[in-house]
């Protein structure tokens, strides 16, 4: 028997952007208004990060390329929905990996892990079978122009630079990590100069996405942004 919810029709919603603009709280909002299955792609680099570091593959901030490829086919990735958090946790080889990755070390190496041409493709490869069945919202750098060049929804985020090192700041703090707002704003402008100048696949607006700059606005006035989009596709 067919349910009427299985009648709606699903789509790709992807959410690009700069580091810390709120793109994973954002897109978990939308994949729980919808139902939707929520893809946190950043989550994966970090991941590949974390192993490299733990095997020896990145020293003294020193990324060896061959090395982290020669990695790559000893890394199983996956998510499983942990009910408690309302999103799913990553794995790496079966072992929880989620509060490893977000450290100021991973994040301070993962531009350039990210920007190994062979890392990219194994990971856009698995984002694409992810994302098969559509009803999924993918969050990331390069999801509208690679990833999903064809999803339906394209949402560029951004902000401006001190608002999201503030935010990733609260973030850490809160979680008891010891870091400088001078730090985190490094890094977030690093990250930004590596992912847009980056060979591969560098971030860029897709030329149909839609910019949304959230600076100055609440998760629950971007609901009603997105909230106006998906009535006009049909999709709520
Ligand atoms: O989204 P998040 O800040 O966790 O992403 C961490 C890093 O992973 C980014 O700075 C970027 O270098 C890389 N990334 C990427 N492509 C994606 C998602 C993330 O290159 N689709």
């Amino acid at each position: 028997m067919e349910c009427s919810t299985d009648k709606k029709k699903k789509i790709i919603i992807a959410v690009d952007g700069f580091s810390s603009c709120g793109k994973s709280t954002f897109a978990k909002s939308i994949a729980a208004r919808l139902g939707y299955i929520f893809i946190d792609t950043g989550a994966m680099y970090r991941a590949v990060t974390l192993y490299a570091i733990e095997c020896g593959a990145i020293r003294s901030g020193m990324v060896d390329a061959d090395r982290v490829v020669a990695l790559l086919e000893d890394i199983a990735i996956d998510f499983r929905f942990n009910p408690v958090r309302g999103a799913s946790d990553i794995y790496v080889n079966g072992e929880l990996v989620e509060g490893k990755i977000r450290t100021i070390e991973v994040s301070n190496l993962v531009s350039a892990v990210s920007s190994i041409p062979e890392v990219r493709s194994k990971l856009v490869a698995m984002q694409q079978r992810m994302g098969r069945d559509k009803g999924v919202v993918m969050d990331g750098r390069d999801i509208g122009t690679v990833v999903f060049p064809d999803a339906e929804l394209k949402i560029f985020m951004t902000a401006d630079p001190m608002v999201r090192a503030r935010r990733r700041y609260d973030e850490l703090t809160a979680k008891g990590e010891k870091v400088s707002l001078e730090e985190i704003a490094r890094n977030v402008a690093s990250r930004d100069r590596a992912d847009q100048t980056r060979k591969v696949s560098p971030l860029r607006k897709a030329d149909d996405a839609l910019v949304l700059d959230n600076s100055c606005m609440s998760v629950e006035e971007q609901m009603e942004w997105l909230n106006e989009k998906l009535s006009r596709l049909g999709v709520a």
